[in-house]
């Protein structure tokens, strides 16, 4: 039978219809091609920018030595994991790799997963179900959101770090499992989560605490251990995520926690289960990236330091750094369009700072995204400053 033509046609033109709607609100998202490696001077689209866009805030996506330890890998074991880990890509360097990882984090065990996004879908689904309650705080990563609808949990989310919230949330519920889920450092805002206080209410409501820490591992804590070294928490009820293609440089996430979470995790993770294993190559970078990271205190150092030099150049501009110790420095701007055209003019000025705009961020409080990254020298950081006091002037 041939096609008919209205039937083909009609529904993309409903889609084209809600695109252009998108990119009338500001709101259409664009991809931009890079060449060569990530770095602060970053050639997108064929042109050559100085970028404070990445969440590599070690610098260690292109290191030499990572760069070696995955040809190694290569040669070891190939590219493809070729199986599920249940199956027959479990290698040596994946149980290695995860050996070290939760040493690193002082937890009894680890498992890998290929990204962070499946990391945590995984973790909610098969740690909770029907007769559970999932707690979430309200900024909390779009992973931990889906995460939770997939685990078909009841899910009460409550505002932002507002703990009084959360312990009448969690003193009304009364059956089945209670799992809090936090970002340790909040991926567009940059603040932190207060670790204490949340483990303070699991204990005294029986709950457990799974801990995102993609903006922590590797830039927090003592060697980079992350965000539980540096709040000083530890628990069995802690289970704790974090990513492998951020401060690590490479790709891939783990969940570190006790024993029997773990093998709960093998046996019921989907997102672990039903996937292929990452390529064993990718983990003997990682164990190179480990070892960078735990020696990488200079790197660190150097971060605080431009996250400082920027936080006090930047006080005399008509918008707010929002709250932050971290890499991530969010200036507040408000509507969409003028983050837009501020990351426009920033862009005519060699200059690539991301603009943040609903969904991902609540709506009115677009914002640019300035990363920072020990890779960044200080008249990096004097360049971007500079730039947004002209068009301070400007807009
Ligand atoms: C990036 C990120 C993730 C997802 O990790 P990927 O490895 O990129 O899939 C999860 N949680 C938070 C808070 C993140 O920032």
């Amino acid at each position: 039978m041939a096609p008919n033509p209205s039937c083909t046609l009609m529904p993309f033109s409903e889609l084209q219809l809600q695109l252009d709607e998108r990119a009338a609100q500001g709101l259409l998202r664009q991809r931009r091609t890079v060449s060569g490696p990530q770095a602060p001077q970053l050639v997108l689209d064929g042109k050559p920018y100085l970028s404070f866009c990445s969440n590599d805030y070690l610098g260690l996506a292109s290191h030499p030595q990572l760069v070696e330890a995955l040809q190694l890998g290569a040669e070891r074991y190939g590219v493809g994991a070729g199986a599920a880990h249940l199956v027959s890509g479990h290698f040596e360097a994946h149980e290695q790799l995860e050996n070290e990882l939760a040493a690193f984090v002082n937890k009894p065990a680890a498992l890998l997963f290929s990204t962070g996004y499946m990391a945590n879908l995984g973790a909610v689904q098969a740690l909770t179900g029907r007769d559970d309650t999932v707690f979430a705080d309200k900024l909390n990563h779009a992973s931990l959101n889906d995460a939770m609808l997939l685990s078909r949990a009841t899910v009460k989310r409550y505002p932002h770090c507002d703990m009084e919230q959360l312990a009448a949330m969690l003193m009304e519920t009364k059956r089945g499992r209670k799992l809090i889920c936090t970002d340790a450092v909040f991926s567009m805002d940059g603040d932190r989560a207060p670790l204490p206080e949340l483990l303070g209410l699991c204990e005294k409501y029986d709950a457990w605490l799974l801990v995102d820490d993609a903006h922590g591992f590797g830039v927090s804590g003592a060697q980079g251990r992350g965000s539980l070294s540096f709040a000083g928490v530890q628990s069995p009820r802690i289970i704790y995520m974090a990513t492998l293609g951020k401060a690590a440089g490479v790709s891939g996430a783990f969940v570190a926690a006790e024993q029997a979470v773990i093998d709960t995790l093998v046996n019921n993770a989907r997102s672990y289960v039903y996937t292929t294993a990452t390529p064993p190559a990718l983990s003997v970078a990682l164990l190179e990236s480990l070892r960078l990271i735990a020696g990488g205190d200079e790197l660190r150092c150097h971060l605080q330091s431009l996250i400082a030099q920027l936080r006090a150049a930047l006080t005399g501009l008509p918008w707010p750094l929002m709250e932050s110790d971290t890499a991530i420095q969010p200036l507040l701007i408000g509507e969409n369009q003028a983050a837009l055209a501020l990351s426009m003019a920033l862009r005519e000025r060699g200059i690539w700072v991301a603009a943040i705009r609903p969904p991902t961020v609540p709506a009115g409080t677009a914002r640019l995204r300035i990363t920072l990254s020990a890779a960044h020298t200080a008249s990096d950081v004097d360049r971007l400053t500079e730039a947004l006091y002209e068009l301070a002037q400007e807009f």
